[in-house]
């Protein structure tokens, strides 16, 4: 067997073989002789995947009458047990084996040991190369992996001559891999069926074999100066600074990206004769093989680490570039991806998306607001997630059991398929209130507004069953521009939604950029090291006041002939309030002056979302047409808790006293100034928490379209009045729970969550 430099002779008569004119097959009897002389053994033999079972194909020592006779299926055998793991199987003797089987027609009575290596093409098996020899011998590492570099090459000449049907080939893999089950965290509930799509695609290495060492290992030096550079950039982006969860991961690559082993590991497998591509990607699967042997969790998700590193390795030197949201979903697709930022998501093509699973994430993080908003059920804070999941995998995702079902089994299937009829039915039930009005049965009335920020949602309001939208997310259309946009493309989203709308009632915010809505065309000069905290939303936008005036002459052209409501976000300070209001009436004073139609009316609201803003509530209040409470920030800065961190994702809860009091206060505080309050964060959604909202008074909501119906009918059902009262006493009660209080007094009244 070869020792390293061997693997290059290998390599070059491969070449050769490659380059030959002759037919798959004849190249394919080339390859096993080669393989045999080299590698000094008796028996080197290929089994093919053809019409879902290994095929003899090609032998150099076996019997020649058994070439296309002999077959196994997958896990049968020694063969068929490699393909179906994926992994290289060597032993001093065969025989021995529980799984091996004795084919007479092959005439391989003589031969002890035997080593065999999975041909794999995405992540699929597509056949099995194997040695045997005449004496019992242990094959040493070095052997095994001049196999695998053999099957590298094997895989490519097999796939240009198409000799095995690729699809077949990943779902015999998916069958083979077996179904299981991963938790996750609930971001977004819902449930969608697909196949797994990587956010950053896999790259296939389509050229093993190179003859050009030098230019080989050029390519590979610039390649790891450009991954170098990436992750170099990377640290210094706000969102990655010091003390993050990113920033521990950045730490990781860039120790990697210095790592010299794992180039000088790359750069001997170029010297072997592979392509840089190919090169890494053995060493890839070398660490693979690795990873899936520790157990230790810290290692794994190191390896994992080195594993995404390797995708963006290939990536540069592939030139495959480009996220799968612009390479298109062809099929209905699950994403797969670490983590992902707002404007990634809203790339993806809304038809295909039937569900996300991110690896991080947390509940208030703005990308699952989006997927809220596109209707797309996310799981968050799966682990493990990449290294169980291939491209190409089936999945459900079930958000709201916190599960993704990997490569379902057909009942599975059925029971999925029978949970989606179940939750139709209960759209049906929702469906049948939707038009009614959300009226407790002590007869109070609850106003539901929806969270918007795409022209689509508003056409949805009376499907949703809405009131109105009480926060459209201006900032959604600024996220998914390359480049500002212009006034006209507002106005002309202005007015697309208002005409949606109707008669119903819309409130505009103001853009909300900065923190984990980052646009790189209004990156500040200076980066913040706590964004979410920083240059942001009106703090962003009084500094630029060319953006914030173009923006309301964009709102008041919209909304003309009719009232424009519009509010600001992250006011900390009245006199902020007071300047930015002052900042649109100056334009509506211009268009008025130059006659151009303004609105009938403008309303002004405030977010209160920053806790120093509820201390001088009696200064803004008189300044106000109304406010709405933004419990997303509201509780990160109450907190001090990152709402995107999924660390603290779930470690504060909103039933807490600390929320519900000074909720209670800004409401108490409205109703003495007649101001009219809405509770616009994602916490009005979810239907406890929403009770809870209405026990300390708020009576407008605004959530997500999805949680109407449910909300809606939640209200129908409950008494609210002696939940208030109860509310009262424990919230002046230390100590209580009051989630448990809460969820078993609604019980009591016959209310299901
Ligand atoms: C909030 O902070 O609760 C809110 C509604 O605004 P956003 O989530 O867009 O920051
Ligand atoms: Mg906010």
């Amino acid at each position: 067997m070869p020792p390293a430099s061997a693997a290059r002779i290998i390599l070059r008569r491969l070449h050769d073989v490659m380059a030959g004119k002759a037919a798959a097959q004849a190249k394919l009897n080339q390859v096993v002789k080669i393989v045999a002389d080299e590698l000094g053994s008796e028996v080197a033999s290929i089994y093919l995947l053809r019409d879902g079972v290994l095929e003899l194909y090609a032998t150099f020592g076996l019997a020649q009458t058994a070439v296309h006779v002999t077959k196994l299926s997958m896990g049968q055998g020694l063969v068929g047990n490699i393909a179906a793991r994926r992994e290289p199987l060597s032993l001093a003797e065969a025989k021995a084996h529980p799984d091996f089987v004795y084919r007479p027609e092959t005439g391989e009575d003589d031969f002890h040991s035997f080593c065999g290596v999975p041909i794999v093409r995405r992540e699929a098996a597509i056949g099995v190369l194997a040695v045997q020899h005449r004496e019992p011998r242990a094959y040493e590492e070095i052997e095994i992996e001049g196999l695998q570099t053999v099957a590298m090459v094997l895989s490519e000449l097999i796939h240009g001559a198409a000799l095995v049907d690729d699809a077949q080939a990943m779902r015999m893999r998916a069958a083979n891999s077996g179904p299981m089950r991963m938790n996750g965290l609930k971001l977004v509930d819902g449930l969608g069926r697909g196949l797994a799509v990587f956010h950053q695609p896999r790259v296939v290495v389509e050229h093993t074999v190179s003859d050009d060492v030098d230019l080989e290992r050029t390519r590979l030096v610039d390649a790891f100066r450009r991954m170098r550079e990436q992750i170099d950039s990377m640290m210094g982006q706000s969102e990655f600074l010091a003390g993050t969860d990113h920033h521990e991961i950045l730490e990781t690559y860039k120790m990697f990206a210095y790592d010299e082993g794992w180039s000088r590991r790359i750069n001997e497998a170029i010297e072997t004769g592979l392509t840089a591509e190919a090169a890494v990607e053995r060493v890839q699967s070398r660490n693979r093989l690795r990873m899936r042997s520790i157990d230790d969790p810290y290692l794994r998700e190191r390896l994992t680490d080195l594993d995404d590193l390797s995708n963006r390795l290939l990536r540069i030197l592939s030139g495959q570039l480009g996220t799968a949201a612009q390479l298109g979903l062809q099929a209905d697709a699950i994403l797969i991806a670490r983590n992902l930022g707002p404007a990634e998501l809203l790339e993806y093509d809304k038809r295909h998306l039937k569900g996300v699973v991110l690896e991080e994430g947390s509940l208030t993080a703005h990308v699952i607001i989006v997927a809220r908003a596109m209707g797309v059920p996310v799981l968050g804070r799966v682990e493990q997630l990449f290294s169980q999941v291939n491209d190409g995998d089936e999945l459900i995702v079930d958000a709201g059991n916190g599960a993704l079902l990997v490569r379902p089994t057909a009942a599975t299937i059925k029971s999925y398929q029978a949970m989606r009829v179940l939750k139709a039915r209960q759209a049906e039930q929702w469906a049948k209130v939707r038009d009614l009005p959300a009226i407790s049965r002590d007869g109070r009335h609850i106003a539901l507004y929806m969270n918007a920020g795409l022209l689509d949602d508003a056409a949805s309001i009376p499907l949703a069953g809405a009131d109105g939208i009480g926060l459209f997310r201006t900032e959604f259309q600024f996220l998914v521009s390359a480049t500002l946009p212009r006034r006209e493309r507002q106005q002309a989203l202005y007015q697309g939604v208002l005409d949606a709308a109707g008669d119903k009632p819309v409130v505009f915010r103001t853009v909300d950029i900065g923190g984990d809505k980052a646009v790189p065309y209004l990156a500040g000069d200076v980066e913040d090291e706590n964004p979410a905290m920083g240059w942001r939303a009106l703090r962003l936008a009084l500094g630029r006041t060319g953006l914030m005036k173009v923006q309301a002459r964009a709102l008041l052209e919209a909304a003309a002939g009719r009232t424009l409501s519009v509010m600001f976000p992250m006011v900390s300070e009245p006199w902020e309030f007071a300047e930015a209001r002052a900042l649109v009436e100056a334009q509506r004073e211009r268009l008025a002056a130059s006659g151009r139609p303004v609105p009938t009316g403008v309303e002004y609201g405030a977010m209160i979302e920053v806790p120093a803003l509820i201390e001088q509530l009696d200064v803004l209040l008189p300044m106000v047409d109304f406010v709405s409470i933004g419990t997303n920030d509201l509780t990160q800065f109450l907190f001090a808790a990152d709402r995107a961190n999924p660390r603290l994702a779930d470690r504060y809860d909103w039933l807490s006293p600390a929320i519900l009091r000074v909720i209670r206060r800004v409401v108490c505080a409205a109703a003495e100034h007649d101001v009219p309050v809405t509770v616009c964060g994602e916490m009005g959604g979810r239907p406890l928490e929403a009770l809870a909202l209405m026990a300390i008074g708020v009576e407008q909501l605004s959530i997500t379209p999805a949680g109407i119906g449910p909300i809606k009918a939640m209200v129908r059902a409950a008494t609210l009045e002696p939940l208030a009262e109860s509310m009262l006493a424990w919230l002046a009660t230390p100590g209580v729970n009051i989630r448990a209080e809460l969820l078993s007094a609604a019980k009591r009244q016959g209310l299901s969550f």
